[in-house]
């Protein structure tokens, strides 16, 4: 199961959630002040991982 994080939308707190797939979220509410719908954040992995791949993938050594 992914790992899903998420932001409450009334006290702004994040919390991770083991999600299935299929769950749109709209079942989670925030543990905090226990507000519904959370709003789900992307991870920062993807963005990060796109970026050093490109310069990892380059001819080295000219002789
Ligand atoms: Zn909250």
């Amino acid at each position: 199961m992914p790992l899903y994080e998420y932001e409450c939308r009334v006290c702004k707190k994040k919390f991770e959630v083991l999600q299935r797939m299929s769950d749109d979220g709209s079942k989670l509410w925030c543990p905090k002040c226990q507000a519904d719908k959370p709003k789900r954040i992307l991870s920062l992995f993807s963005s990060v991982f796109s970026k050093s791949t490109s310069t990892a993938c380059g001819p080295t050594g000219s002789t």
